[in-house]
């Protein structure tokens, strides 16, 4: 792409970094905002520079939170003996769609992946074993996507967790999961979160 400009290039590369914007739709993006007002930009700006300096884990689920404890955490009549293990907020915020759970979230932060690199230590794995050999947890769920590195993940922790006093479930298969979960509908969410399986009879299904 061929660019009259080395202020309209620097602003269509920066753009196309973002995952899924490509070189052309960069360019739709930057031309848009070209023609908005100026303070438009401004307040983009602002508010990615403010989420990114100012961003706040929940301390107990790793959560987005304005908060040190997210909303969730903090709410007492949330059931803290059970534990659905996410992905990354995408899929907390699907669930709460659900309204058809009622415990607490663990986001991991992503997911185990050799190929990009992405090793347990890389996520939100060890506080997650600690929480579990704390004592409150009953029940653990994985709701990690039905592919290669959600199955990795969901077995990696399974294995850290073998010989503690703790039930782990998965939620049901043949739904869309993980990267999709934000876009399966809620009933059918929340109906796989119902008919969650045992963890154990999930690996033999497979
Ligand atoms: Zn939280």
């Amino acid at each position: 792409m061929e660019f009259s400009s080395k202020l309209l290039e620097n602003a269509v590369y920066e753009m196309s970094q973002l995952p899924g914007i490509g070189k052309r739709t960069a360019l739709r993006l930057v031309l848009h905002l070209l023609k908005q007002p100026e303070e438009r930009t401004e307040l983009l700006a602002h508010a990615v520079l403010k989420l990114r300096g100012e961003v706040n884990f929940c301390k107990n689920c790793y959560n987005i939170s304005d908060t040190e404890v997210c909303e969730i955490c903090a709410n007492p009549k949330r059931d803290e003996t059970m534990v659905c293990v996410v992905e990354d907020i995408r899929d907390v915020m699907a669930i709460e769609n659900t309204s058809q759970y009622n415990g607490l979230y663990h986001v991991l932060g992503g997911k185990i992946s050799p190929m990009e690199g992405v090793g347990p230590q890389d996520l939100n794995i060890v506080p997650l074993i600690k929480k579990v050999k704390d004592g409150t947890i009953k029940e653990l769920i994985l709701a990690l996507s039905s592919t290669m590195e959600g199955d990795t993940t969901n077995f990696y922790i399974y294995k850290q967790l073998e010989g503690q006093d703790v039930t782990t479930s998965t939620i049901a298969r043949g739904i869309s999961v993980g990267d999709e979960l934000e876009y399966a509908d809620e009933v059918t969410l929340g109906r796989s979160i119902i008919n969650r399986v045992p963890f154990e009879s999930s690996i033999k299904a497979n």
